[in-house]
C-alpha cells in the first residue's frame, strides 16, 4: 500500500537501492531531505548530478578522479618506482590516510571473482600490465594489497603469476589485516604495519 505521496515513495525507492540503505534507512533520509531548507537540496543535487559527470578514471592509475591524471599519479614527489595494487579508490584513500605510503597506485576497480567467473578483463589489469610495459621510470616493486577474501587473494596470485616473470620485485601486504578484510574498515596503525611487513612472493 502506498501511505505516502508518489513523490515521497519515488525518493525512498530511489535512496533504498543505494549500498548499505535499507528501507528504515531511506525513510529516514527521504525525510530528512524533504525537510532541508530548498537551496540545501539544489547544492546536494547540483553535486551529485556534477560528480557523476566529471568524474572519470585516471589515465595512469585508474583510480577515480575528476582530471586527466589523477593528483598522485601527476605528483613529482611521489616515488614512481613503486606501485601499490589495490581493489576499490577507497582503498587507496585508507593507505593515503596512513601517510605512510609514498608510492604511487593502481587500482583495479574490483577483483577476480573466480565463483562468478569473472575474469581478468572484467578489471583493471591490462592498463597495469601496460604500465609496466612502458616502464618509465623503472619500476622496482609491485605490491598487492588486494582485500585477504578468497577473490583478493585469488587476485593476488593471478598477478603475481603473470608479471612474475617480468623479474620486477613483487610483495604482499603481511597478515594482521584480519582475513575477508576490507581495508577501508581497518584502522591506520594496523594498515600501516601490515605495508611495513609486507613479504616478497
Ligand atoms: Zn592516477
Amino acid at each position: 500500500m502506498n501511505y505516502y505521496s508518489t513523490q515521497i515513495t519515488n525518493l525512498i525507492e530511489e535512496l533504498r537501492h543505494l549500498p548499505g540503505i535499507g528501507s528504515k534507512s531511506a525513510q529516514r533520509l527521504a525525510f530528512h531531505i524533504i525537510n532541508m531548507p530548498q537551496e540545501h537540496v539544489d547544492h546536494l543535487a547540483e553535486v551529485l548530478v556534477t560528480a557523476r559527470k566529471k568524474v572519470r578514471y585516471c589515465s595512469v592509475c585508474c583510480t577515480l578522479t575528476d582530471t586527466e591524471i589523477c593528483p598522485i599519479c601527476a605528483s613529482t614527489k611521489r616515488d614512481h618506482s613503486t606501485i601499490m595494487v589495490v581493489e576499490h579508490t577507497k582503498d587507496l584513500a585508507a593507505y593515503e590516510k596512513t601517510g605512510q605510503y609514498n608510492g604511487v597506485y593502481h587500482v583495479l576497480q574490483g577483483t577476480l571473482v573466480p565463483s562468478m567467473g569473472k575474469g581478468p578483463d572484467e578489471i583493471r589489469f591490462k592498463e597495469l600490465e601496460k604500465r609496466l610495459d612502458q616502464d618509465d621510470p623503472r619500476i622496482k616493486e609491485v605490491i598487492l594489497a588486494t582485500n585477504s577474501s578468497l577473490d583478493g587473494e585469488a587476485t593476488a596470485m593471478f598477478i603475481t603469476k603473470k608479471i612474475k616473470p617480468r623479474g620486477i620485485k613483487i610483495t604482499r601486504i603481511a597478515s594482521g589485516v584480519p582475513i575477508g578484510g576490507e581495508l577501508e574498515y581497518i584502522d591506520e596503525v594496523t594498515l600501516s604495519r601490515a605495508l611495513d611487513r609486507r613479504i616478497e612472493l
